[in-house]
């Protein structure tokens, strides 16, 4: 008689055996977009504060000639400030200096500073899936961590926040916002780990940031979330051979379930 599994109870299974398999000893997820929403909520912020700012706009300016700035200086500006609220009050300064925008004034400012620093401590949505994955890798007994592009109070808070995230904390590898997050990154933290790329399997969303440098280091079982499409290339950048390709982390006990024939 075969024994009817629970979907978690199946989950964690897959997990095992798909890791135990591949000798697999560490799963490195990235955390912005694979496991909590980002892109589309800071989307959203955005937004708002342009409407916060097209408020205060004098008649003959164009909001869309402020967002279009606003996305260059951010631009410049992100590498010093990524993650943190006051990257937006310096970019908004920095218009205010650069294009003439008298009308941002110091009020403005501050509340535009106090609008994403709300956004800084919020808890971002869990993925779907995001969940089952984390307690599944648990449950299975295979050491995670998260290597992320943040500031270690951002990347702390944002796991704390979630309950179910949490099993993640004391293992978050924040890298740098002004270092690259790449392959200096991922060799440090395999060093930490003590542990063989070849031994470890890493779940993320960009090509350039998590694909290519996880393949660059050595590692051979590489999950590219890459939300059903492919990415068109920034600089040129081919997936690499033999990455599985799953449109969010939804899709990731399938894809292993589907590899061991269960
Ligand atoms: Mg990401």
């Amino acid at each position: 008689m075969t024994e009817i599994l629970s979907p978690e109870k199946d989950s964690v299974e897959v997990v095992r055996q798909w890791t135990t398999e591949r000798g697999i000893e560490l799963a490195i997820f990235d955390l912005d977009d694979t496991l909590i929403e980002t892109n589309h909520v800071v989307g959203e912020w955005f937004d708002k504060a342009l409407c916060m700012v097209n408020a205060k706009m004098p008649d003959g300016k164009d909001i869309k000639e402020v967002k279009i700035k606003f996305k260059e200086e951010q631009g410049k500006l992100y590498d010093r400030y990524h993650n943190h609220p006051r990257i937006w009050g310096e970019v908004f300064k920095h218009l205010r200096y650069l294009g003439g925008y008298e009308f941002i004034d110091d009020d403005l400012l501050a509340r535009l500073e106090a609008h994403f620093a709300e956004l800084y401590h919020m808890a971002p949505a869990l993925v779907s899936g995001a969940s089952e994955v984390v307690t599944s890798f648990k449950n299975a007994k295979v050491p995670m961590c998260v290597l992320t592009h943040s500031n270690p109070a951002y990347a702390m808070g944002k796991v704390w926040r979630h309950e179910t995230l949490r099993p993640l904390l004391g293992n978050i590898y924040p890298v740098d916002p002004s270092i690259e997050k790449g392959v200096f990154a991922l060799k440090a933290l395999l060093t930490d780990r003590k542990v063989d790329p070849k031994k470890t399997v890493y779940i993320g969303d960009s090509l350039r940031n998590d694909v290519i440098p996880a393949h660059q280091v050595g590692i051979n079982e590489i999950f590219w979330i890459n939300k059903g499409k492919e990415w068109p290339p920034v600089g040129g950048e081919v997936v690499p051979n033999g990455v599985h390709k799953i449109a969010g982390i939804w899709e990731l006990i399938d894809a292993m379930k589907a590899q061991i024939g269960m």
